[in-house]
């Protein structure tokens, strides 16, 4: 835990004093999330700058609340009996700061910013770094937490520092690469400290006129004829393409239709030692060499969780009553309309049973729960 750059404060701080903060109750949630289900929060309250941030602390802990930090809700399941504490929405208008080190350039963004207008803002600026990772719905605060990743690249490799308020301490600090403990959709703030902080900004670490990443197939397909003619995809282009992409397979940020009601991927890609993989052929009745896979390193591999899904009878479309698979993509569940988390959770269920008894692979959810019993 360092004080880096110690310019998270200046960001957050600037922010423009409003009236009194407003403690709403019994607010549903459903409309924050993007899977569009859930009851009541007890108490709501938006906060913008840290100051607010640390007033909405201070009626947290005199009540002693529980508290559940929100950000675009895009990978969250409410349950349907709502949430009996305060939920905090780290909002906050435009605050977003460019400085230099060396030949990069270091963007620091408050933490309520939408995450794909940084992206579209760092590529309009030539910044590469977090190209392949347009169109992820959700804010800037929410990217720490599970190190999100698409298309080849993880935000992790470009966070320098994280602004958190210490719920622990009660005190704002700024937390570098190392601190963050960064994984496989994985971070200090998902894992060990989970609840423990409330990030305010983040800084991204960029390469100005850097070459765009292009390290995976779709996005290597989607410029195949340019690169026959010799051509190189800048990083707009990379951008769009990682978007049109997105949208084929319903995950585009603020897409329409029921596919458009999901929180993105609901399983992790499970991560296996490569001596499984014979087994696995077994069960699935097919070579070795058929299985989807990439290195994981130290004789790991990451399964398409996808296959496994549909190798277990699952099929694109798939539904229980008013829960489904995506039309477009077997990893993500969806909303047809009016379904209620005990029905998503059933067909979870359901899933993660029959990839266990076919390949005795435990599946891993990524969305978080809020309200129910258990995190799972
Ligand atoms: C269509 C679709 C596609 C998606 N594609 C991808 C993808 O390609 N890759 C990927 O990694 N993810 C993907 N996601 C998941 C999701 O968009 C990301 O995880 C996103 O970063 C979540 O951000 P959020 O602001 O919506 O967080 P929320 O859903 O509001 O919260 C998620 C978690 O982060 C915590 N959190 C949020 N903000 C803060 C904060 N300021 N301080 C402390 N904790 C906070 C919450 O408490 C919660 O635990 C997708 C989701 C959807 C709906």
């Amino acid at each position: 835990m360092t004080a880096r750059l110690g310019i998270g404060a200046m960001l957050y701080s600037q922010a423009v004093p409003r009236p009194a903060l407003k403690f709403q109750e019994f607010i549903p949630l459903a409309p924050y999330t993007t899977f569009r289900i859930g009851g009541p929060a007890r108490f709501f309250c938006e906060v913008e700058g840290e100051a607010e941030v640390e007033q909405a602390v201070g009626f947290v802990k005199e009540r002693n609340l529980p508290l559940f930090v929100l950000g675009g809700g895009s990978n969250l399941l409410v349950s349907d009996a709502g949430f009996d504490g305060m939920v905090l929405r780290v909002g906050g208008a435009a605050s977003k700061r460019d400085g230099r080190e060396g030949e990069s350039v270091l963007l620091e963004v408050g933490a309520g910013e939408n995450w794909d207008d940084v992206v579209l803002y760092a590529v309009n600026r030539g910044y590469a770094g977090i190209e392949c990772l347009a169109g992820i719905p959700g804010d800037v605060g929410g990217t720490p937490v599970q190190n999100v990743g698409a298309y080849g690249q993880e935000v992790a490799e470009t966070i320098v520092q994280v602004r958190a308020y210490d719920l622990e301490t009660g005190a704002f600090v700024n937390l570098d690469y190392e601190a963050c403990r960064f994984g496989y959709r994985r971070s200090l703030f998902n894992a060990e400290a989970r609840g423990r902080y409330i990030v305010t900004a983040v800084t991204y670490k960029l390469r100005p006129g850097g070459e765009p990443a292009l390290r995976y197939a779709d996005v290597k397909r989607h410029f195949a004829a340019q690169f026959e003619r010799g051509e190189k995809p800048s990083l707009r282009q990379v951008y769009d393409a990682v978007r049109s992409i997105r949208e084929q397979k319903g995950m585009l940020a603020g897409q329409g239709g029921p596919d458009g009601r999901s929180a993105g991927s609901f399983f992790k890609n499970p991560v296996v030692p490569s001596t499984a993989l014979p087994q696995i052929a077994v069960n699935a009745e097919c070579s070795p060499e058929d299985i989807p896979r990439y290195p994981a390193g130290d004789g790991m591999v990451k399964l398409a969780a996808a296959w496994l899904v549909e190798q277990s009878g699952f099929h694109k479309g798939f539904a229980m009553g008013r829960a489904a698979i995506s039309s477009r993509h077997t990893l993500a569940l969806v909303n047809l309309g009016d379904a209620t988390a005990a029905e998503l959770i059933a067909l979870r269920d359901a899933v993660m049973n029959a990839v266990n008894r076919k390949f005795a692979i435990q599946l891993e959810q990524e969305p978080v729960m809020l309200g129910f019993s258990s995190t799972r």
